[in-house]
């Protein structure tokens, strides 16, 4: 497929990642046409050769493929609820974020060709080296237009099961959002020493990175399922006392490293202390008593 214009693809969501992603589409050649619920937030993409509809219908009807991309699964169904007979024999390509389940469940309408796709980039990213957005579903869906997706960014398939890119995409999310929460707890134990979140950012974006190195030796260990694989930190050398001491003496919250701890101790308590890092995977696969 030539992903210029030989393809009619409506977008229903102007919002600010929505209007990211029209634009990509406009500027990549693509023939699109446009719907939002409120009305007045086409006009840029209208100056630069989209068409704007007024009813979601209109848009349904315009597009050989529909990219979705509203606020929340709730507000998908909304719209595209009373227009299933319209989207029968049409692919949907939906990229709001839902939960895998609610992906799952919009994947088994009936006679929809349909791929979830979860974005990881904000909308200033998109089109630009960096974006990248994993689609799950139909993979029919994918191999036709994958040359419309790339416009948006780096595109990975991840298979049938339509919940599986929306369980990455959170799953991801975890990640960043621990991350960011130990970023910030690190800025709130320098500060009463007078240091700048300014000055602490600067240090912290390089470890951090460098820090990213081990992600693939924790792996490793836990797909090999041996956590005494020499050559790791130990659980017993990674307890956090310190830390949490040296937090507590700066008279701020101990909450985030506490959240470490317990895994960590649940792990040495159970005699494990002697084995690697990665093992408090055990602490977080079970819910705790
Ligand atoms: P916005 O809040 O900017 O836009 C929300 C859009 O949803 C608007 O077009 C809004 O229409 C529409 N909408 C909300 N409720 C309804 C409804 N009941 N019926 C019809 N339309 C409705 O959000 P974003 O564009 O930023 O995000 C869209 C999706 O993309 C979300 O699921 C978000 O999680 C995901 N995403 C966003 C990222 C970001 O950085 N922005 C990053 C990754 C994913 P109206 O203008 O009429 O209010």
């Amino acid at each position: 497929m030539n992903a210029r214009n030989d393809v009619q693809v409506s977008v229903l969501g102007l919002g600010a990642m929505g209007s990211a992603l029209a634009g990509a589409l406009v500027r990549g050649g693509c023939a699109t046409t446009v719907w939002n619920r409120s009305p007045g937030k086409a006009d840029e993409l209208v100056a630069q050769s989209a068409r704007v509809v007024a009813d979601a219908g209109d848009a349904v009807r315009a597009g050989e493929v529909v990219i979705v991309c509203l606020l929340d699964h709730a507000s998908v169904r909304e719209v595209l609820d009373p227009l299933a007979g319209e989207l029968a024999g049409r692919s949907v390509v939906n990229v709001t974020t839902t939960s895998p389940e609610q992906s799952r469940e919009l994947a088994a309408g009936a006679g929809i060709a349909y791929l979830d796709g979860g974005i990881m980039a904000v909308p200033h990213m998109i089109g630009e080296p960096g974006a990248s957005i994993l689609y799950s579903g139909s993979g029919d869906v994918f191999d036709q237009y994958k040359p419309l997706l790339d416009l948006f960014g780096d595109s990975a398939y991840f298979g049938t099961d339509a919940g599986l890119a929306s369980l990455y995409d959170l799953a991801l999310l975890a990640g960043m959002y621990v991350m960011f929460a130990g970023f910030l707890h690190g800025v709130a134990m320098v500060a009463p020493a007078g240091v700048k979140a300014g000055d602490f950012a600067a240090r912290a974006a390089p470890w951090l990175s460098a820090m990213t190195g081990a992600l693939e030796g924790f792996a490793k260990v836990i797909d090999g399922g041996d956590y005494t694989v020499a050559g790791q930190q130990s659980l017993h050398f990674s307890d956090l006392g310190d830390l949490l001491a040296a937090t507590s003496e700066q008279g701020i919250s101990t909450e985030v490293v506490d959240m470490v701890q317990r895994l960590i101790r649940r792990q040495i308590d159970a005699g494990h202390g002697e084995e690697g890092f990665a093992r408090i995977i055990e602490s977080i696969r079970q819910q705790p008593d």
